[in-house]
């Protein structure tokens, strides 16, 4: 191998490391996570909900049949007072006055329950509405964190395959080249920001552009002469063919 295509393959270490590094930062993209968590806290409300609902509606129920027993009892109790005040025992004037009284405050508790129960009705029909509403946004709520979760689980999946097949190729290119290339990259590439080498664009620094005189772009061009560096950006140069 020439000096020419140990550079070249340096280039394609530094790249695919690169690469990786990015791959390996979507895969841990915690927007994505975050965004997953909201979705999850906004599902438990929703469900929530429903449960506050269903015990609402379950409370109103219980509170109507009470009610209607009570309306009942009144009733029965007015049928045995009705029948006693036409029986024809009573004769007694003050008798037949609690009589009456008490058949009135019966009447009156019964007539309170019936409306009551009324408007207990149409309080737990509202209720039973908004229970059914808050039943759709929960499963639809649902329906979107599972996709959610699912799509995230693929996306994980095609970047994990990747992330590999990039490990495995930075590897092969690290034991392919030489020794001196790679401890140049080692010393260099934190402080160049990932780029240590980089091809010449028409005769100027493919990273920042800076012309390169004619007696170095010679010297790349014939590259027997080890890594030249940009002026300017301290980048290796080599001449990509
Ligand atoms: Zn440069």
């Amino acid at each position: 191998m020439d000096k020419k295509q140990e550079l070249f393959l340096l280039y394609q270490y530094q790249e695919a490391r690169r690469q990786l590094a990015t791959c390996e930062e979507e895969l841990t993209d915690p927007d994505r996570q975050k965004a997953i968590g909201i979705l999850k806290g906004q599902v438990q409300k929703a469900l929530n909900e429903v449960e506050r609902l269903r015990k609402e509606c379950g409370r109103l129920k219980m509170a109507n049949h009470r009610l209607e027993d009570e309306y009942r009892d009144y009733e029965v109790q007015l049928r045995q007072l009705n029948a006693n005040l036409y029986s024809g025992n009573i004769s007694a004037p003050k008798e037949l006055e609690q009589l009456q009284r008490r058949i009135a405050e019966y009447q009156k508790a019964k007539a309170d329950r019936e409306e009551a129960v009324l408007s207990q009705l149409y309080l737990l029909e509202a209720k039973e509405k908004e229970l059914v509403l808050a039943q759709k946004k929960g499963d639809e709520l649902q329906g979107q964190l599972v996709g959610a979760v699912d799509e995230e689980a693929k996306r994980v999946a095609v970047l994990q395959s990747r992330c590999a097949r990039l490990t495995k190729e930075v590897s092969g290119l690290k034991a392919a080249l030489p020794k001196e290339l790679l401890e140049y990259y080692q010393r260099s590439a934190k402080a160049l920001r990932g780029i240590a080498i980089i091809p010449i664009k028409e005769n100027t620094c493919g990273y920042c552009h800076m012309i390169i005189s004619t007696a170095v772009l010679a010297k790349i061009k014939k590259g027997n002469s080890g890594i030249i560096v940009c002026e300017n950006c301290g980048r290796g140069l080599f001449e990509q063919k």
